[in-house]
């Protein structure tokens, strides 16, 4: 923890750095006089920001649509831009893509975009924070929210000291939504959570997965509620998170400035809404999660296209044989077989859209590439809000990922920016 005094009370306490977090920070900061508070757990905020950093500037990625309109979410994502200075990737020839897709009732939707990489992403923080000094924000970074209050407007931190507060901007991402669920709990918030992403991550070597020399993230949707998600290419690995109870893949790459790997990685994800009797997307994702924990010893599985194709299951000793011709970059993931680990009807709808993509961009099933699996994506708790600028209580206000307003880094940012306009706004 900083040696940082902090005052007994704040007009604004935001507790989370994510973007979501900063989104708030900033617009209060630049918009009035309030004494501001911003709590960070970790040394740095450990989210997409930090991570990779791919931000997507066209509505409704990231958006979901039951919070937001268009019109207001362009006026936002400027808002945006302001504060993050993306340079935008070129697009180019898309059209040969988008028309094979039409044919497969596959649409490539048109993105603009910014990536900085994970090797470059602390710089951008850092500088975010400074600005946010400057202007007389107390930032206190690795210092942790224990609970809020019941009840009284106080928080607890985690060396027991209490802060009092006008108004509470909770943004601490998906990660930790039982924390976020706890808090709700004893605030007296109502919320749900039936939406859940599974999905894997392929990866393959650049040359089978051409569009992304003309288009750096393909954002493209498939029949059954099945999508790309989050494509790295450049020098691209893929990593293992720890959730509670299991292991999530995911991609990141880093800037441009870096030696190629000539790897591309991308998720392939199934959006899943569950009904009764099992309500919690949370609860089924880390079903799901420990299932491959157990098959895998501990670990996340992969499977090579190749065996995949002849239903075997990828072994150790030849998992680098013959026409499998690159190594896994997440090489701590166990040669296992996916057909065993994954609900039929997700592995069915998945399996479809990969051969629907090989025929819009040929050469991703080429037998060499690699299907890692789980990706999950919680949805979060979605609390019920009292208004469209993410009140759950008065003075009380949950934002970005955690609370289900925001699906990616801009779209956070813009809930952050509500938030505080509402604050703004109030008396
Ligand atoms: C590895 C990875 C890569 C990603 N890459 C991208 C990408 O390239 N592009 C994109 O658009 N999206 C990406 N995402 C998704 C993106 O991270 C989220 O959409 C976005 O960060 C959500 O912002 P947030 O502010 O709601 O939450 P977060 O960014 O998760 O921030 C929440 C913060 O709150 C802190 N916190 C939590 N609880 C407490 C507490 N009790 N006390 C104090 N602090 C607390 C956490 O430490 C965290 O720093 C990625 C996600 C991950 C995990």
């Amino acid at each position: 923890m900083e040696n940082l005094k902090l005052n007994s009370y704040y007009d604004v306490i935001i507790v989370g750095s994510g973007p979501a977090g900063l989104g708030a920070a900033f617009k209060v900061a630049e918009n009035s006089n309030k004494s501001v508070l911003l709590i960070e757990k970790k040394k740095i905020s450990s989210g997409g920001l930090r991570n990779d950093c791919k931000q997507n500037y066209t509505y409704p990625v990231g958006f979901p649509l039951e919070h937001w309109e268009e019109e207001e979410a362009k006026i936002l994502l400027e808002e945006v831009k302001e504060h993050l200075k993306p340079k935008m990737e070129k697009r180019l020839d898309i059209e040969k893509y988008v028309k094979r897709a039409k044919k497969l009732n596959v649409d490539i939707l048109a993105i603009d975009q910014a990536h900085v990489g994970t090797d470059k992403s602390g710089e951008l923080i850092k500088g975010l924070i400074k600005q946010l000094k400057d202007m007389n924000v107390t930032v206190a970074l690795e210092t942790e929210v224990k609970e809020l209050v019941a009840n009284k407007k106080e928080m607890i931190l985690a060396n027991d000291e209490i802060i009092a507060f006008d108004n509470i901007i909770l943004g601490p991402g998906r990660a930790d939504y039982d924390w976020m669920q706890e808090q709700m709990d004893k605030l007296g918030v109502t919320y749900k959570d039936n939406v859940v992403d599974i999905g894997i991550r392929v990866e393959m070597k650049e040359e089978n997965y051409s569009i992304v020399k003309d288009y750096y993230d393909p954002k493209i949707l498939f029949p059954n509620k099945v999508r790309t998600f989050c494509t790295n290419s450049g020098c691209a690995h893929i990593v293992r998170e720890k959730y509670k109870g299991y292991y999530s893949v995911n991609g990141h790459s880093l800037s441009k400035e870096k030696k190629a790997n000539n790897l591309v990685n991308f998720a392939m994800l199934k959006t899943i809404r569950l009904t009764e009797p099992v309500v919690s997307g949370q609860q089924f994702g880390k079903i799901l999660g420990e299932m491959v924990m157990q098959l895998s010893g501990g670990s996340v599985i992969k499977q090579r296209v190749g065996d995949f194709r002849l239903g075997q299951r990828s072994k150790k000793e030849t998992f680098d044989d013959d026409l499998y011709d690159f190594k896994a970059t997440l090489s701590n993931a166990v040669a296992a077989d996916l057909s065993l680990s994954m609900p039929a009807k997700i592995l069915r709808d998945i399996w479809s859209a990969l051969k629907k993509l090989d025929s819009i961009v040929p050469g991703v099933l080429h037998p060499s590439t690699i299907l890692y699996y789980p990706e999950i994506k919680t949805y979060s708790n979605k609390p019920q809000f009292l208004n469209k600028n993410f009140m759950v209580k008065e003075g009380y206000y949950i934002i970005g990922d955690g609370a289900g307003t925001s699906r990616g880094i801009t779209a956070a940012w813009a809930s952050g920016i509500r938030a505080a306009n509402d604050i703004l706004q109030e008396k």
